[in-house]
């Protein structure tokens, strides 16, 4: 039973010496702010604990306690018990996974609409608006005190899942739950601050070349933009600079689906957002990879024309099928 999860999870946790906790690839503001609360909350109770997270941590959250701890290479030694930290597979956490797998108890968390289930313990709460209001439920399981540092870090978890409070998996327990963290010390202004009203000066130049090489269905239901090498070079952005596109590319009227593509090491990398019933979740599980009904994403071998032609199909048949 789901409320019994949180007791069960905190009751290993106090019994292990250490704790690896790792983020998915790609991190964002929740998975790194729920796997900082959940070690700062561990550490309190002597428990060695280990954040990890394979694509290091975006500037955004450097402020965050702990964030500077953050490892981008899991340590040798095995681990007592390790957390996968929203990722619907052990390999989303990339260069994690085998230490994720040799640990003595796996704990699973995630809100995505898929996961594969594995693990030893499976806390999956497809109603949470980010994974950082579980943790919350693990940290008062455990009897630590929310302190300022481990507050800001749940608050940045759900601010950043939520789209600052604006998203639809905001829930009366979300705004609760806020409320209780600023209280706590939390600053959500600091955090919307970092987030969201700081750029790069590359970051902005490559958002106006993204906004501006925008193309949109016959029918404007559709929205896609694409990033390249290329643009990132002439912009002076880096990778992480593309955060916040898509959505941009979302609030265009009429638009149900909307999609950024990144070429990356691994091969071209796809940001869906969608409205109006439109399930990204089901364009990227057909294509690989996973998320929410409103936000999800997944990577695909191939040249960038191929690739988007491919999910173009794919966007058409979920727009058929609504
Ligand atoms: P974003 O577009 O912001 O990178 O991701 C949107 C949502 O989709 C996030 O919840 C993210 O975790 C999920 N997501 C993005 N890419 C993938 C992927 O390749 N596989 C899975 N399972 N989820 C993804
Ligand atoms: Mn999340």
């Amino acid at each position: 039973m789901t409320t019994t999860l949180p007791l069960q999870i905190a009751t290993t946790l106090r019994k292990s010496p250490d704790v690896l906790i790792a983020c998915h690839v790609a991190p964002d503001g929740d998975c790194i702010g729920a796997s900082l609360a959940l070690a700062r909350a561990t550490s309190r109770l002597g428990v060695r604990a280990v954040v990890g997270s394979a694509d290091g941590v975006p500037e955004a959250f450097l402020d965050l306690p702990g964030a500077d701890q953050i490892v981008s290479t899991p340590p040798v030694q095995a681990f007592a018990t390790a957390v996968a930290m929203e990722c619907s597979t052990i390999e989303r956490s990339g260069v994690f996974a085998d230490a994720l797998k040799r640990a003595g108890t796996l704990i699973n968390i995630d809100h995505h609409l898929s996961n594969a289930g594995y693990g030893h313990v499976v806390y999956w709460d497809k109603g949470a608006a980010a994974v950082g209001e579980m943790v919350t439920e693990i940290i008062r399981a455990l009897g630590t005190p929310i302190d300022a540092g481990i507050a800001q870090c749940l608050l940045a978890a759900i601010v950043t899942d939520t789209g600052v409070f604006r998203f639809t998996n905001v829930t009366p327990h979300t705004l609760r739950l806020a409320a209780e963290l600023v209280e706590a010390g939390g600053s959500i202004h600091r955090l919307v601050e970092r987030v969201y009203e700081t750029r790069s000066p590359g970051g902005l130049r490559l958002l106006g070349m993204a906004l501006a090489a925008v193309r949109l269905s016959a029918d404007g239901r559709v929205a896609w933009t694409t990033v390249t090498p290329e643009m990132l070079a002439a912009s002076g952005a880096r990778p992480e600079d593309t955060t916040g596109i898509v959505g941009m590319l979302r609030q265009i009227r009429g638009v149900k689906v909307a999609l950024m593509f990144e070429s990356t090491a691994d091969g071209i990398r796809a940001s869906i957002r969608s409205r109006d019933g439109a399930r990204s979740n089901v364009i990227a599980e057909t294509l690989g990879g996973g998320g929410h009904q409103a936000a999800a994403g997944f990577t695909l071998a191939g040249s960038m024309s191929d690739v988007v032609g491919k999910t173009l199909l794919e966007v058409e048949k979920e727009l058929r099928a609504q």
